[in-house]
């Protein structure tokens, strides 16, 4: 028998792994190693991921809102972190106060964080080709750097995955000539992809996040890690149907032979896509690919378990981890391993191992 367990989903995450993968990549930069546990640690959990990275010796974190940064700050508290989202309107003195390092992405911010007397470190964010926050080189040139004291001047790679793109070196260019204005200020342009596109990309520090997690930043990337998480869900019952009848909801899979069905207890609400099923998704049942038989439903989902000896009521199915790959689990229902691994919602039961 297994285990007693409150819901038919479980989540593994192996924080030895965590480490490892980031240690991995500090052994591969002469420069500073950060972390970037935005979105709870990329669903992996911020309190334990960032316990454990700073336990290693991670002192530069990134989260995407205040919010994150204050968890993160209980669970390493004397961190450096830097708030992606930035400066919202007043907000400084409460960033202060639990000393959150804003990523100053706007003219705007830059003015009311120069007004506020720029009391702790900031990022200076300089757009270089995404169009989404940054300000241009122009305006960080213009930037008051004596009244802002940036901590950090940073930018963000859009296509860092395939490395022969020439936006790659565009982006690099544009962010010499910033920082060739304010030498004395750290810079880091680098994402995980972006630390293999060599050591020009590295400047003072680098930050890394998909690749702490053990999944892929691109299609083009072999992701060389430890894998973090494992997800897992129940067989709640196997029943045998006939060739012809169907499965699930739309009736879009049709069966051509007698097929033993085990029922899975987790479905979209779990965050495995409702369209995943077809082009080989499987998930393992007994060390054996089980594969997927028509739309994934809320709660539930079916999968062929005819070949697999001995499948049974209660077994743990893997859905992603190091039998299946996430990358390929995500790519199969036409996304990246980043959606799936943040989108696993609420209902697993989280089993940290290696804290
Ligand atoms: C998310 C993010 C990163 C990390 O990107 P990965 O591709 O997950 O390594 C780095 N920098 C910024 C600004 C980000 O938003």
């Amino acid at each position: 028998m297994t285990e007693a367990s409150p819901t038919p989903t479980r989540l593994t995450i192996d924080l030895a792994a965590l480490t490892a993968n980031w240690r991995a990549v500090a052994a591969k930069v002469a420069t500073e190693t950060s972390a970037v546990v935005k979105a709870d640690a990329y669903g992996m959990g911020i309190e334990f991921a960032g316990a454990a990275l700073a336990k290693a010796g991670c002192r530069t974190f990134f989260v995407a809102t205040a919010d994150e940064g204050r968890r993160l700050r209980k669970a390493a508290p004397a961190a450096t972190i830097y708030i992606l989202a930035g400066l919202l309107p007043g907000e400084g003195a409460a960033l202060v106060a639990d000393n959150l390092r804003p990523v100053l992405g706007s003219m705007p911010e830059v003015a009311e964080w120069q007004a506020a007397g720029a009391p702790i470190g900031a990022a200076l964010h300089v757009d270089t080709g995404m169009n989404r926050l940054g300000v241009t080189p122009g305006e960080a040139l213009a930037v008051d750097i004596a009244r802002t004291k940036p901590s950090l001047l940073m930018s963000h790679l859009v296509i860092s995955e395939e490395p022969d793109h020439p936006l790659n070196r565009r982006q690099l260019d544009a962010f010499r000539a910033v920082r060739a204005a304010m030498p004395a200020v750290p810079a880091s342009l680098a994402n995980s992809a972006g630390v293999y596109l060599g050591r020009d990309f590295h400047f003072d520090l680098v930050r890394p996040g998909i690749a702490l997690y053990g999944a892929s930043p691109g299609p083009n990337v072999a992701a060389p890690m430890n894998v973090v998480a494992t997800a897992e869900a129940r067989v709640l019952m196997v029943r045998e149907a006939a060739p012809g009848e169907t499965v699930g909801y739309g009736a879009t899979r049709r069966l051509t032979r007698p097929t033993r069905i085990a029922v899975l207890g987790v479905g979209y609400a779990d965050g495995y896509h409702r369209v995943s099923a077809g082009d080989g998704a499987h998930v393992a049942i007994r060390g054996r690919p089980a594969p997927l038989l028509g739309r994934v439903s809320m709660d539930l989902m079916a999968v062929d378990a005819t070949d697999i000896p001995g499948a049974t009521r209660g077994d743990w199915a893997e859905l992603f981890g190091k039998q299946v790959p996430v990358d390929d689990v995500a790519a199969r229902a036409g996304t990246v391993g980043y959606e799936f691994l943040t989108g696993l919602g609420k209902r697993y039961e989280r089993r940290y191992l290696g804290g």
